[in-house]
């Protein structure tokens, strides 16, 4: 499997993007980052859309790749999450004001994206990849995704606060080559991360410690100020083995 990091922030500046990985060439696990990234070819490549939750900077790119799909004469995209976000995401996205609604758009019968509700922990298949979704526990519906191929597995946290249900299930995986973990603030601020349900250096110590198992640890979803103190941070004490992702990096499992 391969694991391109399109944007791995947890907002945007200058060099910081928000969070969107491509999975092998056609299928994306969240779309914070894809129109700015990708080349149209890219683009016209993707399949399928996975989506954790609704917050904007998971989401948001979707909305321009299927404008510059439509405009290519491209086939479209299946967009897969739980069915409360799937929900969210007609509601206050694809709605006519926000944006046209692409889910009818140029026809109901082909349209341009095709949303897919995922049951929480039923895994589906896509590309040659089984994907399980679990809700964690963010400040909206949220679920963090094991990704399998037939040689490996892969954890994502989503954005969380302390989790237990998606640990469990990634510890199960005899095949777990990778955690990815969101670590959004500093120690400093974790009433802002309590709040805002994320993570910090320190709570990220306390969700590998649940995975019970040595695997490597890849941090996503750091807010730009902090980026220089959470990287300090998370080498601190005991430390643990982990790397912050960076942009246009790609790890083969
Ligand atoms: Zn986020
Ligand atoms: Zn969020």
């Amino acid at each position: 499997m391969n694991i391109r990091v399109l944007g791995c922030h947890g907002g945007e500046l200058p060099n910081f993007r928000t969070t969107s990985f491509l999975i092998n060439r056609h299928s994306l696990l969240d779309g914070g980052a894809i129109t700015g990234v990708l080349s149209l070819k890219e683009q016209l490549g993707i399949e399928h859309v996975i989506i954790t939750h609704a917050h904007a900077d998971h989401c948001r790119d979707t909305l321009f790749l299927a404008d510059n799909i439509i405009g290519a004469g491209g086939k479209g995209f299946r967009m897969y999450g739980l069915p409360v976000v799937m929900q969210d995401i007609r509601k206050y996205l694809l709605n006519w004001h926000i944006w046209p609604d692409f889910t009818e758009i140029p026809s109901k019968e082909r349209p341009v994206i095709t949303i897919q509700e995922v049951e929480n922990e039923q895994a589906v298949e896509l590309d040659g990849l089984r994907v399980t979704l679990c809700t964690v526990d963010h400040t909206v519906p949220a679920a963090g995704v094991i990704i399998e191929d037939r040689s490996s597995s892969v954890v994502f946290s989503s954005d969380t606060a302390p989790t237990e249900r998606l640990w469990e299930m990634a510890s199960l995986k005899s095949n777990l080559k990778a955690a990815f973990i969101e670590c959004s603030y500093p120690d400093e601020k974790n009433d802002l991360a309590a709040l805002s349900k994320h993570l910090t250096p320190q709570l990220v110590r306390g969700e590998v410690a649940k995975i019970g198992r040595d695997v490597p640890v890849y941090i996503y979803h750091v807010k730009p100020q902090f980026h220089t103190l959470i990287t300090k941070q998370l080498k601190r004490g005991k430390g643990i083995h982990a790397e912050v992702v960076r942009l246009g990096q790609v790890i083969r499992l």
